[in-house]
């Protein structure tokens, strides 16, 4: 039996559930889960459909880009992911969609506004896009240079308050510091980004909420002091 075997376990339904999220159609997307403790991950084989995805052909990489443990190719996408869990250290499960409302703010080289709460919960501000890639960075290593102008477009964001990218004329990747919550989020960002587009066309002039609003939203979700839902196990009220 594998050394990783929970991890291909907990990788493979994460992928099978993008579909049933309605976040994938086709082959497009994919999730990645991080065993931080042995610095090396779990990945979608490349371009195996979502039925077919079984514990057996996840794909284990280490944070230097050499296959562990895997018979099949890991998808194309490996080297952002790889660049995403060097970069961000709290982070532990990746999730890349084309899920089409995020993906359309991603096409429009625009950030998602934050409007409303919905948003405010999940996101400590506009959801950001990256600068377009030049010609040498799609030429050379592509999907290594994608995750290199993530990560440069977050040298004044902090990933723990903002867990999610729009990759300019591509699609978002969202992070997590648990699968489950990356899973969410992501679903999340694809709902904040429907609102947004309704909200543009409800009244092209709409601003975002205000500072103090965006910030008790998400202040009462996360860190110290929050204060929403129940505590975690072992935390008094
Ligand atoms: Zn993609």
């Amino acid at each position: 039996m594998s050394r990783y075997a929970e991890l291909r376990e907990e990788c493979c339904s994460a992928n099978r559930r993008l579909p049933e999220m309605g976040l994938a159609d086709l082959t497009f997307g994919n999730v990645s889960v991080m065993d931080r403790a042995r610095g090396v991950f779990a990945i979608k084989p490349s371009g195996v459909e979502y039925e077919k995805l079984t514990p057996a052909n996840m794909v284990l990489v280490d944070l230097e880009g050499k296959v562990v443990e895997g018979k099949v190719r890991p998808s194309s996408d490996t080297p952002t992911h790889r660049q995403l869990f060097r970069a961000f250290k709290g982070v532990g499960a990746i999730v890349h969609t084309h899920s089409r409302n995020a993906s359309a703010f991603a096409q429009a080289g625009r950030a998602i506004p934050c409007f409303g709460t919905t948003h405010a919960d999940y996101f400590y501000g506009d959801v950001p896009v990256t600068r377009p890639m030049t010609e040498p960075e799609v030429a050379s290593a592509y999907e290594l240079e994608t995750g290199n102008v993530i990560v440069e477009r977050f040298a004044d964001l902090d990933p723990d308050e903002m867990p999610a990218v729009l990759v300019h004329g591509h699609a978002p990747f969202v992070w997590g510091t648990s699968t489950e919550l990356a899973l969410e989020t992501a679903l999340v960002l694809e709902i904040v980004a429907e609102m947004a587009l309704k909200t543009l066309q409800a009244n092209p002039g709409a601003s975002p909420i205000s500072c103090h609003l965006l910030k008790k939203h998400f202040q009462r979700k996360h860190g110290s002091a929050a204060y929403y839902g129940q505590p975690p196990a072992g935390k008094t009220l």
